[in-house]
């Protein structure tokens, strides 16, 4: 089996959408199942000491509805994996790889090449952009995200998102674009992604399985 061993890339799925979206919900939800290990960079980059130098630069751009510079981005990312992964928290012979919230432009997911192999991109679509503001606002109450607050905070994050981070769908080949309606409840999208996750854990995580 290819997976896990030194050097070899990690199978990975996408949990890909505009902000808001519900990728963060999904993610916190898949990763109590069996098979899935979930990885968000705005939650490392949440959880990450504010006086430190990168901590700061992470805040500088993040408080802004920038993105952050690519190359400490993918730095703090493969810490972090690296981190887990010898704290055996995260299994690569027996977990599907999430990620939320990277890539998250054409540039990281050249430099995430070496690392992961994407085998699904689960993309929570909504038409409705109002709605997702409206989850953004109630969020920045519940989880302590004061940059979420600022109205002009939040419009930047769609613009980047539209502008930088939707290109992320055509660097991957369309087949494994899975779209899944993001405006429905949790269970609802939960049992959508599901459909087209399992299938891919099944393919590459068959031993886990018995
Ligand atoms: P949202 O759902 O509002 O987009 P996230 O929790 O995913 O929020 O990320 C919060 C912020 O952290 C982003 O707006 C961005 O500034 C920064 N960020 C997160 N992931 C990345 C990434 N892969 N590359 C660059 N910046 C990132």
């Amino acid at each position: 089996m290819a997976n896990g061993l030194v050097g070899e890339p990690y199978p990975t799925a996408l949990i890909f959408g505009v902000p808001g979206a519900g990728k963060g919900t999904q993610g916190e939800i898949l990763t109590r199942i069996p098979g899935f290990f979930h990885c968000s960079t705005g939650v490392i980059f949440r959880s990450m000491d504010p006086d430190s130098e990168d901590g700061r630069l992470v805040r500088d751009f993040s408080s802004r509805g920038e993105l952050v510079p690519d190359e400490l981005t993918i730095r703090i990312w493969k810490n972090w994996v690296d981190a887990m992964r010898s704290i055996g928290k995260f299994l690569p012979r027996k977990q599907l790889l999430l990620l939320d919230g990277i890539p998250r432009n054409a540039a990281q997911c050249e430099l995430l090449e070496p690392y992961i192999d994407v085998k699904v991109i689960v993309h929570l679509e909504c038409q409705d952009e109002q709605a997702m503001i409206e989850r953004i606002r109630r969020r920045a109450m519940l989880e302590n995200r004061p940059d979420d607050l600022n109205e002009e905070v939040t419009k930047r994050r769609f613009e980047v998102y539209r502008e930088m981070t939707k290109p992320v769908l055509e660097y991957y080949p369309p087949e494994l674009i899975k779209n899944v309606e993001s405006t429905g409840i949790v269970s609802e999208v939960l049992f959508h992604s599901l459909r087209h996750l399992v299938p891919v854990l099944k393919e590459h995580f068959p031993r886990q399985l018995k």
